[in-house]
Formats: structure tokens, sequence, C-alpha cells
């Protein structure tokens, strides 16, 4: 449970040094597109913040989410953060197993009634609760039950966020994201599949800094992290610009490293900060490694066409005319993702009569 000592002070016993911790509040406030003139704010108000109670529950999901956390910034002062956080209970990282498990997530959730995060990844079956069960207790009850107290819910993951791969066609289990059940609580959504651990500790160090969840976009994503297309910040741009494409992935333009839109990258539709806070500590990110974005940020990016399909019509012209195109590309990549959420809804209508508030008044009966 939570103990009386502040994030500094458990910083400090973890052997973090000062320059180590301003860093990081330098880092932290970059990211969210704060000026630099903020990070002595930033780094009082964190050595002040007392511990959180965290409650973290994995629904539908891969444990990517978790895999990326876990593996990507250890033991870096981000990790630090999160091992700082009185993380009450997790599925995958806690000791505990059985019935003190359950006991530890109600003892959080008792003792800090109003005033814990909920983080949850994964998305929730509706179709039946028994296709996914934690202690017995289906995903949704558990969900419904956990949000009561909570300050704020955290959801990690497309799953989470956006209902993500589970609910891809035909979502054999009636999968939805937290949003589409929690009504009552401020959510903030973190989706990728998975998302970028530094975007998470961000999305955290907000919390304790200024006591309140970060500004969101019209999907719940926190702007500062969001706000940006990949396509906006990557750096095969100018190769964008002057119409240069790779045509295949080992032909001369992609030795080059000329842009992959006519591989499928689905970078100027996707909000992330992939381009810029990248992967593995900086190192890299997909389009970095040859790879097109995949668009795993938006909605039901496992719907929206192949993953290897171009946006809009091959872009050999440079000037206004590829503008034009890529705003084309942007109009089509929307109206693929309509036209497939069209397809799913029929597809579900014809295979589940019942709609969803139905499904989920009857799981609860
Ligand atoms: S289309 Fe993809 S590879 Fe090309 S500039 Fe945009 S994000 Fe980068
Ligand atoms: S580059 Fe695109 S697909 Fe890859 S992790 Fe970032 S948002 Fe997801």
């Amino acid at each position: 449970m939570v103990d009386d000592i502040t994030l500094g002070e458990s910083l400090r016993r973890a052997g973090v040094s000062r320059r180590g911790f301003l860093k990081f509040c330098a880092a932290t406030a970059s990211l969210m597109a704060l000026p630099p003139s903020m990070v002595p704010a930033i780094a009082a108000a964190l050595e002040r913040a007392r511990r959180p109670s965290v409650i973290w529950l994995s629904f539908q999901e891969c444990t990517g989410c978790t895999e990326s956390l876990t593996r990507s910034h250890s033991p870096s002062v981000e990790g630090l953060i999160f091992d700082h956080i009185s993380l009450d209970y997790h599925h995958t990282l806690q000791a505990a197993a059985g019935a003190g498990a359950e006991a530890a997530r109600e003892a959080a959730m008792h003792e800090n009634a109003g005033r814990y995060l909920l983080v949850v990844d994964g998305s929730i079956p509706l179709g039946n609760p028994g296709f996914s069960t934690i202690a017995g207790i289906s995903n949704l009850d558990m969900l419904e039950e956990s949000a009561k107290g909570a300050a704020a819910i955290i959801a990690v993951g497309s799953c989470a966020a956006f209902g993500g791969l589970p609910q891809a066609a035909p979502n054999p289990t009636g999968a939805v994201s937290v949003g589409e059940i929690i009504k009552d609580k401020p959510i903030i959504n973190v989706p990728g599949c998975p998302p970028i651990p530094v975007v998470i500790t961000g999305v955290l160090a907000h919390y304790l800094t200024f006591g309140a969840i970060p500004e969101l976009d019209h999907l719940g994503r926190p702007k500062s992290f969001y706000g940006q297309s990949i396509h906006d910040r990557c750096y095969r741009r100018p190769f964008y610009e002057r119409g240069q494409f790779a045509e295949s992935f080992d032909d001369e333009g992609a030795k080059a490293g000329w842009c992959l839109f006519k591989l499928g990258c689905k970078g100027p539709t996707t909000y992330n900060a992939c381009a810029t806070v990248k992967w593995n500590q900086g190192t890299s990110f997909p389009i970095e490694s040859g790879h097109g974005c995949l668009g795993c940020s938006e909605p039901d990016f496992w719907d929206a066409g192949s993953f290897y399909a171009a946006l809009s019509q091959p872009i050999d012209r440079a000037g206004g005319t590829l503008l034009a195109a890529a705003a084309a590309g942007v109009a089509a990549g929307a109206a693929v993702g309509l036209d497939n959420r069209r397809r799913k809804a029929e597809h579900q209508a014809a295979h589940e009569p019942m709609a969803v508030a139905d499904l989920a008044q009857e799981s609860k009966s």
C-alpha cells in the first residue's frame, strides 16, 4: 500500500542523482510542450508529490503494453518513476496470486478511495463475459467495480483506448474500449500497439506534477504526445516533398532512405510521437528501420485496409500537387476507415443482433 514518503525521497533512496532527476524533468517539460522555465516548477512539484496508488488491470490483451514498459526503459529515471508509484495491483508484475492478489486490489480501492489511478490495458468483451475473467470476475464487472473510486483512468494501448485487435472484424468477443463503458470518470487514452513507454510515464508525470489530466484531443489522447502526425515530424519528409518514393523494400530508393508512402506508410493519417520520442530509449522508430507506419495509434487500424497499400494514388510530382495528393491521401485513409467501420457494423448487426447496450445489460443480469 501507499507509504507516506514523497516521490523525491523515494527517488533519492533509489540512488537517482539530482542531475538525472532534473534531466528527466527537462525531458518531461519538453515532451509536454512546456517552456524550459517550467523545469524548476516541475522538479519541485514532483519532489513533493506523494506516491499515488495505481491499480493496473489487464483484460483482452497480449501483455505487449507491459512488456514495452518493463523492457524498454529500465533502469532509467522514467522506469524509476514507475517503480516509485505505488503499483498496488498488476496481474503480470505482482508477486501475489489468487485470493491474496484480489485482497490487494480491494484494500487499495478501499484505502485510497477517490484518489487512486486506474490503468487499464486490453479491451473488454461484452459478447460473453466468460470470454475473459480474472479470479472468476468478468472483465466488465472488474472494470466497473474498480473505476468507481478512481480519480482518473488511463487506457493504455490501442485495445483499451479503441478496442484494438480484439475488436477487429468480426469482433468475436464483442470487444469494446474502456471509454465505451465508463462515462463518469476522466479517461486518458494512450493508444499504440504498444504505446511508447515515455508517453505513459509522461502522462503519469503530468498527473503527479499538476494533479490533473493533460489536455486531450478529440480522441481523448494527450495533445502533447499525439498533437502531430508521424508524417509531420518524419525525417523522410523531404523525400516525400521531392516525390522520391521507394517502390519496393529492396530497391535503390529504399536503400537511399526515400519515403515509404507507396509501400503503405500510414504516417500521414497517424498521430503519435514515434518520430520525435522514438523507441528503445530514443534509438529508432519503425520508419527509421525501413518499414512504413501501420497507424497503430488510430482507431480501427487493423480494419483500415492493407498495411502495404498506399493511402492514395502514387505521387510523382513535386510542389503544390504533392500537398493536394497528401490531402487526398488523408481523405482516402479516412474513407477507408469509415468504410471498414461500416462493414464491421453491418457484420456485427448480421451476426450479433443484440446492441452493445443490451449485451452489457445482459452480462450484468
Ligand atoms: S509517408 Fe511515411 S515515410 Fe514518407 S514522409 Fe510520411 S511518414 Fe515518413
Ligand atoms: S510508427 Fe506508426 S505503427 Fe509504428 S509504433 Fe509508431 S504509430 Fe505505431
